[in-house]
């Protein structure tokens, strides 16, 4: 059992690897008994992306404005959202864009090492893995604090990824720089992700997830949510029980500490 009727991170075809259309996402959405999802596109500026900014912006904007219409009348809030690529280190380009566009929720992630996809097994080669995560949670805290955005996503990205190749995750040999980025994140006032994408998948990750959720939360974070990042329909409000369960047990209670949209803002923005 779940009260989580929200989804403020998944892509449509919009994005480069989304298979569904902003429409069959919210399809799903309904079927899942969600009331607000937002579609959150990537923008990246790394050269090895294979693509700059945010393709297509305006007619994702278009579409957006038509789903937003059609699903409303059925009982679904549908915002519009990007999820930005590294932006601390792509300032001026990603600045303008979250400028330049009327994006209801701005999501920042870490998705680049050292030129190194994060999700690759090239961040790791020939390297010990813990100097890795200590290298990725120092620049989370380079992100969190250099750039303005809402939510930051999938915090444990390079661990799961770690942990696909073996190298396996105890965030206490690497608590101090775990706990400052986590700190960061804080004291600058933005939302932490739970992404459901690799909950009980490795072993241990859950126990992991708790432990750093409960160290952001001893730092004075108060604001979390639980997302899907679903590429396709069938991954929209995935594992939304047991994240709840999970983000319980780190002391976060719903409603409470639980990031929101309000539709009447964006109404205001809007008029
Ligand atoms: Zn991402
Ligand atoms: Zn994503």
């Amino acid at each position: 059992m779940t009260n989580i009727t929200t989804d403020f991170h998944m892509h449509s075809t919009f994005s480069p690897d989304g298979d569904d259309s902003p429409a069959v996402l919210c399809q799903a959405a309904l079927a899942q008994g969600l009331t607000a999802i937002a579609i959150t596109e990537h923008a990246e500026w790394q050269p090895d992306a294979g693509f700059t900014g945010l393709p297509e912006t305006e007619v994702y904007f278009a579409e957006m404005a038509r789903c937003r219409a059609k699903f409303a009348a059925r009982g679904l809030q549908v915002y519009t959202g990007v999820e930005l690529g590294n932006p601390h280190q792509f300032y001026d380009e990603a600045t303008w864009l979250v400028e330049s566009y009327p994006f209801d929720v701005v999501i920042a992630s870490l998705h680049w090492l050292n030129g190194h996809n994060i999700h690759m097994p090239e961040c790791f080669a020939d390297r010990d893995p813990y100097e890795v995560y200590t290298e990725y949670f120092i620049q989370l805290a380079r992100l969190a604090s250099d750039f303005h955005f809402d939510i930051l996503a999938h915090f444990d990205r390079i661990i799961w990824r770690g942990t696909l190749l073996g190298i396996g995750f105890d965030p206490h040999r690497i608590e101090w720089v775990v706990r400052h980025a986590l700190a960061t994140v804080a004291e600058h006032g933005r939302v932490l992700e739970l992404n459901t994408r690799s909950v009980n998948d490795p072993d241990n990750w859950n126990e992991a997830m708790v432990t750093m959720f409960r160290w952001f939360r001893e730092a004075g974070g108060n604001r979390v949510v639980i997302n899907s990042d679903a590429h396709r329909r069938g991954e929209v409000g995935r594992n939304r029980a047991i994240a709840q369960q999970m983000l319980a047990q780190a002391g976060f209670t719903y409603p409470a500490n639980y990031f929101q949209l309000n539709p009447a803002i964006q109404l205001d923005m809007a008029a």
